[in-house]
């Protein structure tokens, strides 16, 4: 299944070629994703998705915004761009990682000084990262069984997040390293020092896209960077055990379209 997606991916972005340059500008709230006293979920409900740009002022670009994330990501959004370099981010060998639930899912942060990540002339900071299940993001109509966010921080409060989707397959030694001790969902206050961990290696080859926050207050200006190549694998007993941490075995916010925003891929050429 990944094989014919990677070909179908590797056809359609030779066939398409635009040199691009922009700045992504940073116009929303530096707030992370998750945290904060007003309830939301993923149900279906006036709490779920569709009504999160009801339930605060500050949250109304959940409904008006017109760069959301995530996007079903299609053959005809994909540019090739030769301004891109190799993904530059370099980070500790270990990192010290504190667990929880945030009440939505597995999260784990790190302190400042963990790494770095260099893109679109910012440098970025990993704070955290954190799961959704099912993936957020779509490839070709596919969806995939999680997909976990790592996300960076600016000094001037701007936000990148690299999202890693994995299939289900072998066990993840990444995964491992604390899927079989997220607190419960009902138990956002506790913590899990997990010691110093290994942190996961961004594939090269990428793509990005400018978007928002997954998750309420919906920020826009959001630097995306997703990798169609060479998917992580999870085993069916990691994948339970994370679903288990999230409340009704679902966070993902449904798909938006790119409405013309493209998502721009490196290349080798
Ligand atoms: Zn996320």
């Amino acid at each position: 299944m990944a094989s014919q997606l990677v070909q179908a991916v590797a056809a359609v972005v030779v066939l398409q070629c635009i040199s691009a340059s922009w700045v992504g500008a940073w116009a929303g709230s530096a707030q992370a994703e998750g945290g904060d006293e007003v309830h939301w979920d993923y149900s279906g409900g006036s709490h779920g998705p569709g009504g999160w740009g009801d339930l605060k002022a500050e949250w109304g670009v959940c409904k008006s915004g017109s760069r959301q994330s995530p996007i079903a990501i299609t053959a005809l959004d994909l540019v090739t761009d030769r301004s891109l370099g190799k993904l530059d981010a370099k980070y500790r060998k270990r990192v010290h990682a504190t667990l929880y639930n945030s009440g939505h899912g597995a999260e784990v942060s790190m302190p400042a000084g963990s790494g770095r990540l260099r893109i679109g002339g910012e440098t970025y900071r990993p704070v955290q990262f954190h799961i959704h299940m099912p993936s957020e993001h779509t490839i070709m109509n596919q969806s995939f069984p999680l997909e976990l966010h790592l996300v960076h921080k600016s000094d001037d409060g701007k936000l990148a997040v690299i999202g890693f989707l994995f299939e289900e397959g072998g066990e993840s030694e990444f995964l491992a390293q604390f899927a079989h001790e997220v607190p419960s969902s009902n138990s956002p206050g506790v913590k899990v020092d997990l010691g110093h961990i290994k942190m996961m290696k961004p594939e090269r080859n990428y793509g990005t896209y400018m978007g928002s926050l997954t998750t309420p207050p919906c920020a826009e200006g959001v630097t995306w960077i997703l990798s169609l190549f060479n998917f992580q694998t999870a085993s069916a007993e990691q994948l339970a055990k994370l679903r288990a941490s999230v409340p009704k075995g679902h966070n993902n916010r449904p798909t938006f379209g790119s409405a013309g925003r493209g998502f721009r891929m490196r290349t080798n050429a």
